[in-house]
């Protein structure tokens, strides 16, 4: 069984581990309505994706 040949030291286990830190969600522009909207998915504000193609009506009762 192969087993490491030295300890590893808290400060490459730490550095090892920073990435596994969460990273904030990210969030782009909707080039349609200019409200944030997560990249790769269907505006929830206009219901617009890449564009012109009309994906989900959003009800517009407020
Ligand atoms: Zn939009």
């Amino acid at each position: 069984m192969a087993v490491p040949k030295k300890k590893t030291s808290k400060s490459r286990r730490n550095m090892r581990r920073s990435h596994h830190a969460l990273k904030p969600v990210a969030y782009n522009e909707c080039p349609n309505c200019g409200e944030l909207k997560r990249p790769h998915h269907v505006c929830p504000s206009c219901g617009q994706y890449a564009g012109r193609e009309i994906v989900a009506e959003t009800a517009q009762v407020a």
